[in-house]
């Protein structure tokens, strides 16, 4: 097989998964910033947060539409009769950035693998479901000291559509210039990381470590080229493909 680029998921994939309270997300950011002195109040948008949270998370699952922070905030809001901008801020995005900043570090193997296959001659690219913007996840890369070694890179909330839609690996392999049959996709879900890439021929390698929430999986019959228990691992899957061993 010729490799021409490995593409990573990212959440439990290049940086290690962390099961987050989701509601205690929302309540210490959006909604203690916009009812500071109204426990009520907060409680209310905070409701309304998770509610439109795991609306979004819904369309992504059943639809493959994708979202924005910005639109579920916009959703929640609106049910509880709120004008986003009282919401949204520089002040308010940095509190909800620094809580998530403690599950956003960088895999210390990321480096030293993508550093190798570059040396190889092999692109990296990343392509992640996610709500947030390219400039937030390009800063934990540089905050990582990985962002130089990304060839190419894709944000759900970028696109139209969310993994497994085809459309997303297509657009990834259109990111590293490389045709998606001469791409390597490494996640750690089997609907979205090895059902999706393969639909688009893409070889797979899943990482099957994450603890996924129940709301948030999708039963499929699939089987992965190759499985991953490290990071590390990686080179070795990849050298053995391009060396000919279980091609087919
Ligand atoms: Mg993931």
């Amino acid at each position: 097989m010729r490799v021409a680029a490995v593409v990573f998921d990212w959440g439990g994939t290049l940086t290690p998964w962390h099961t987050v309270d989701v509601r205690a997300q929302w309540r210490q950011t959006y909604a203690a910033h916009a009812h500071p002195d109204d426990h009520a109040a907060a409680e209310a948008l905070t409701d309304a947060l998770c509610d439109a949270d795991a609306h979004h998370v819904r369309l992504g699952r059943e639809e493959h539409r994708s979202s924005t922070l910005e639109q579920v905030l916009e959703h929640a809001c609106a049910a509880v009769g709120l004008d986003p901008s009282a919401v949204d801020g520089p002040t308010v995005r940095a509190s909800y950035e620094r809580w998530w900043e403690p599950h956003t570090f960088t895999d210390p193997h990321v480096h030293p693998l993508w550093a190798w296959l570059r040396t190889q001659g092999i692109k990296v690219g990343v392509l992640s479901n996610t709500i947030w913007s390219r400039d937030y996840h390009r800063g934990l890369f540089a905050r990582d000291g990985v962002l130089e070694l990304v060839d190419g890179d894709v944000y759900t909330s970028e696109l139209d559509v969310v993994k497994p839609h085809p459309e997303a690996f297509l657009a990834a392999a259109r990111a590293v210039e490389a045709d998606p049959g001469e791409c390597i996709y490494v996640g750690d879900r089997l609907y979205e990381d090895v059902h999706g890439p393969r639909q688009v021929g893409m070889r797979t390698v899943h990482i099957p470590h994450s603890d996924i929430p129940g709301d948030q999986t999708v039963a499929v019959d699939v089987t992965p080229h190759a499985v991953a228990h490290h990071l590390a691992d990686i080179a070795g899957i990849v050298h053995g493909w391009r060396s000919g061993a279980g091609d087919g």
